[in-house]
């Protein structure tokens, strides 16, 4: 399974549906995550770890 595939369950299971992916980025309420692999070995972990992206993008909403 790929990272993005499990990031998508991450935020579903979370409860959220207004997401959307821009290449491999993830994108929440106009905020960007990257998506990188999770190895804490935490028992609950889904392996997999959102990291707000640093990149300033703006106002994507209008
Ligand atoms: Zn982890």
């Amino acid at each position: 399974m790929s990272l993005k595939v499990r990031a998508q369950e991450k935020v579903e299971r979370a409860g959220i549906s207004n997401y959307s992916f821009d290449q491999d980025v993830l994108v929440m309420c106009g905020v960007r995550y990257t998506i990188s692999a999770c190895d804490c070995g935490e028992p609950d972990c889904d392996g997999v770890r959102l990291e707000k992206d640093a990149t300033v993008i703006g106002r994507i909403l209008q």
